[in-house]
């Protein structure tokens, strides 16, 4: 019986005998198959492989997590320290025992929230691994599950995760994409996590909103319109995409009204 994890998209499946015949995620038209085809590995398999997990921090308090040599889709994870817990936004495939002593020297993980689905990786082995702490999965996206286990909790529109932490409902490339509010980052003028819901420019000026990144199939301007009032009430000056390096430093408030301009404008007719 094995967890098996699709090597393109990273998503780890419920346990089985088998691999799946295909992959659920990779079938969606937002990702894709692999070139070489299907293919499937396993925890067991990648720590003989030779995968292991970098800590690195991204500013006081947020310690980005990447996979190396990089796996899948190689999106990083944060785990976001602050006074009341910890939290792990969005999470990779790969986690080994050298994972979980360094996280629990960091004071281990309150919460887990993922921005969708193409980062649920192995969400459910990491809560397993840190005393089932509870991990949040929008209402709107729960069929994107792989892996079902008690310790998934569904919400909708917003939940405070802990004091200052807040997760919320974006939508756009995915019914159920959120980002995650910091309002202690960026010395107190606020962070934002954004996953693919938000996606940060390579001039790092601006940022940009697909229905599917790989694939380049753009959002209506509906969906546009829905995300920028979704992170409007909150204080923001700085955003930390899934990519390390990726980063709008500052006035990020700002950016996201003018980049969401702009994509309507070029949108529509
Ligand atoms: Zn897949
Ligand atoms: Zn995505």
């Amino acid at each position: 019986m094995e967890n098996y994890i699709c090597m393109t998209c990273g998503t780890q499946y419920a346990t089985r005998e088998e691999p799946p015949d295909q992959c659920v995620i990779c079938e969606d038209e937002r990702q894709y198959i692999g070139w070489n085809g299907q293919q499937w590995t396993a925890l067991t398999d990648m720590k003989a492989a030779g995968y292991r997990n970098e800590f690195r921090e991204l500013e006081r308090g947020l310690i980005g997590i990447r996979t190396t040599p990089g796996f899948a889709i190689g999106q990083m994870a944060i785990l976001a320290r602050t006074l009341g817990g910890n939290v792990l936004w969005d999470c990779v495939s790969y986690i080994d025992g050298e994972t979980i002593t360094k996280i629990m020297e960091l004071g281990g993980i309150q919460a887990i929230a993922v921005s969708h689905p193409h980062f649920y990786s192995s969400i459910v082995e990491w809560s397993h691994a840190f005393e089932n702490a509870p991990v949040y999965i929008p209402e709107a996206d729960k069929q994107w599950v792989q892996r079902p286990d008690p310790v998934i909790r569904h919400w909708r529109d917003s939940v405070k995760l802990l004091p200052g932490v807040t997760l919320i409902q974006c939508g756009g490339h995915f019914e159920g994409s959120a980002v995650l509010h910091l309002a202690d980052g960026a010395n107190n003028r606020g962070v934002l996590l954004v996953g693919d819901t938000i996606a940060v420019a390579q001039d790092r000026k601006h940022v940009s909103f697909m229905w599917s990144y790989p694939n380049l199939i753009p959002l209506p301007p509906s969906a546009i319109r829905r995300i920028a009032e979704a992170v409007r009430p909150y204080a923001f000056d700085r955003i930390y995409s899934a990519w390390h390096g990726k980063v709008l430093v500052e006035d990020a408030k700002a950016a996201v009204e003018r980049s969401a301009e702009r994509y309507i404008r070029q949108i529509q007719d």
